[in-house]
């Protein structure tokens, strides 16, 4: 079994991802696992920038393979914000629901529909290799929260052909359109041949 650590300590993305790898031969550490976690400022311009500086960290620290993300909602009417800020939204250490409340809130000076994605780019490092994948998942921002799932902005989210929101999908479904599943599917690809 490989062991490989996801450089997260986000529940929602963890338990995304090791359902992504389920079934090939992978033992995901995160870093709710690990002690003595360095910490790490996202203050990168590009997902890549702030993925890349994650998973940088935390190989240099427990010198693991190691995989890391950074995702975001980037809204057309908003000229791409929340995007890399999307955690932060509101202010450092907010909740989700300010978050959507504010995303609503910006929006309701634009008619609808208000088109969205969903970013992700996926990076793996180990002492030799550095290999990184975007993936996307396109849809409209809805003025209502619907559903319990997932985390983040998905109750607002209306992913494109779908009638319900990214939080009224199950993971098995949530894992067959989003960003963060088409990411870590290219990366497995590049770095294993999955
Ligand atoms: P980061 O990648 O840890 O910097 O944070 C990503 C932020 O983007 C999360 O805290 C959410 O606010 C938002 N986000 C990223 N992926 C998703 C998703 O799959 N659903 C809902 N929100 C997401």
């Amino acid at each position: 079994m490989k062991e490989l650590v996801f450089a997260s300590s986000n529940p929602g993305k963890i338990i995304e991802v090791r359902k992504i790898f389920d079934g090939g031969d992978f033992h995901i550490i995160s870093l709710l696992d690990l002690n003595d976690v360095p910490e790490i400022v996202e203050d990168g311009l590009t997902f890549e920038e702030n993925a890349k500086k994650k998973a940088t960290i935390i190989y240099e620290k427990y010198m693991l393979p190691t995989i890391a993300d950074d995702s975001g909602l980037v809204v057309e009417q908003l000229n791409g914000a929340p995007g890399v800020i999307s955690a932060r939204y509101s202010y450092e250490g907010c909740t989700y629901d300010e978050n959507n409340k504010k995303l609503l809130k910006e929006l309701s000076m634009f008619s609808p529909p208000h088109k969205a994605k969903f970013v992700c780019c996926a990076v793996y490092i180990d002492e030799k290799k550095y290999y990184s994948a975007l993936g996307e998942v396109k849809g409209i921002i809805i003025n209502e929260a619907r559903g319990k799932l997932g985390f983040g902005y998905d109750p607002i989210f209306l992913p494109d052909g779908y009638d319900k929101t990214l939080a009224e999908l199950n993971l098995d479904e949530k894992n067959k359109i989003s960003h963060r599943a088409k990411a870590f599917k290219k990366l497995s690809k590049l770095v294993f041949n999955l």
